[in-house]
């Protein structure tokens, strides 16, 4: 086996230098315990980012992906297979949604949401209606189009002509009906803004938000791309909502590790695709599509249920070790953030953290955590361990 330093030495040679990586490089592991090249053990606070819903190598979902494997890898979206259609309908029946499309990733997911909202549109009224509101410090992906619909400033740069008809709004009522015009097709919003921050939209502006789309005939939009598939409690997030969204996307967690993304729809968007409107060549992947049912098995109601227990139990606890570092700690279920206090870099307390052998996350200007969600409780009394010893040793805010 190469060592890191190999490793390291033919990444640079060979691969784009598009990432930040952190000095690890990691070989097997099991559940939310994951070894580097070298051995080292590390507790799994990151799931990759947000999609190693079921952990690494979990039995059922090993076996599933194994026998698909052996049975159809791929098959056109010509003919039929037995997989997606499994899929389709365990998330529909249980979101309460009509239909569903897939595709392979975030992305592929949301560039769905927008043209299922502009061909809604342009059906019922025509030209000149395609303009989506999205929210400040939102992120809906990285390709041209979903990037001009990320509310964040710094990802608008470089890569112009980006795509027109998105228009910007806080996230409040006012800022929303400010944005309105007779141009506007939809909203679409993160209920819990993921790499933003980890911030929950608040919930009266949800439902009014709701009420709003409703009364202009507008789509509501919801990326769940980083909550949906079990993350904040509930299958998808907006089920927490009080909300019935028209489209829902979703991705990271779904296939448990193997690529895989798309888009539900409710029943008045049922048949706004026709044959030859939208497609996607690897969409539907029967490998992806069987991993995506092992780990909605395994996702039964009762372990989603225990993720939001498992959510106050690590916020708890990390508040309860009084870090001068950190600050206070927000989120829904296994989605959490942690503010950083005044004088330390989110980024330098993470490289600690993952160099300390807890593999964590940043998200805007505070720390993130996406554990698996089959996480035990023995895995996050490790990583907390980790975390009170890493990061007491680090140089906090020392004012007051
Ligand atoms: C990660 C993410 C995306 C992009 O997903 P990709 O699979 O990387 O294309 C889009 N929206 C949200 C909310 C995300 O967290």
């Amino acid at each position: 086996m190469m060592t890191f330093e190999e490793l390291r030495e033919l990444d640079s040679r060979y691969v784009v230098q598009s990432y930040g990586r952190n000095p690890i490089a990691i070989d097997h592991g099991h559940g939310s315990t994951l070894y580097g090249v070298d051995g080292r053990e590390y507790i799994d606070f990151a799931s990759g980012i947000g999609v190693l819903s079921v952990g690494t190598a979990h039995p059922k979902w090993a076996a599933a992906v194994a026998e698909q494997a052996d049975r159809l890898g791929h098959v056109s979206n010509l003919y039929y297979s037995q997989p997606y259609i499994r899929l389709a309908e365990s998330l529909c029946t249980r979101s309460g949604m009509a239909a569903a499309f897939f595709g392979n990733s975030g992305a592929e997911g949301n560039e769905g949401l927008i043209k299922l909202a502009r061909k809604y549109s342009w059906e019922k009224y025509g030209e000149g209606r395609g303009t989506v509101i999205t929210l400040d410090r939102s992120f809906h992906g990285r390709t041209i189009t979903t990037l001009a619909a990320t509310g964040q400033d710094v990802f608008h740069k470089y890569f112009f002509p980006f795509t027109e008809g998105f228009r910007r709004a806080a996230p409040d009522l006012d800022s929303i009906r400010q944005a309105a015009g007779h141009d506007v097709c939809a909203v679409l919003v993160e209920l819990v803004q993921g790499e933003g921050g980890v911030l929950p939209l608040e919930r009266g502006f949800v439902q009014d938000l709701a009420k709003l789309c409703s009364d202009r005939d507008w789509l509501l939009l919801v990326d769940e791309v980083q909550t949906g598939i079990g993350r904040t409690g509930s299958l998808f997030c907006f089920q927490q909502y009080g909300i019935q969204p028209d489209a829902v996307s979703f991705a990271k967690g779904v296939a448990g590790g193997l690529p895989m993304g798309g888009l539900l729809v409710n029943e008045r968007c049922r048949k706004v695709f026709g044959p030859g409107d939208h497609a996607s060549t690897f969409g539907g992947n029967p490998v992806s599509a069987a991993a995506a049912c092992a780990v909605l098995d395994i996702l039964d109601d009762e372990t989603i249920g225990k993720v939001e227990e498992k959510g106050r139990y690590l916020r708890g606890a990390i508040e309860a070790m009084d870090l001068p570092c950190l600050g206070k700690t927000r989120g829904m279920g296994l989605m959490i953030g942690v503010e950083v206090a005044e004088g330390s870099s989110n980024k330098e307390l993470c490289a600690a953290l993952n160099q300390g052998g807890l593999l964590s996350l940043t998200a805007g200007p505070g720390l993130r955590f996406l554990p698996p969600l089959t996480i035990t409780k023995e895995e996050m009394d490790k990583g907390l361990a980790i975390m009170e010893t890493v990061l007491s040793r680090s140089k906090g805010a020392h004012h007051g």
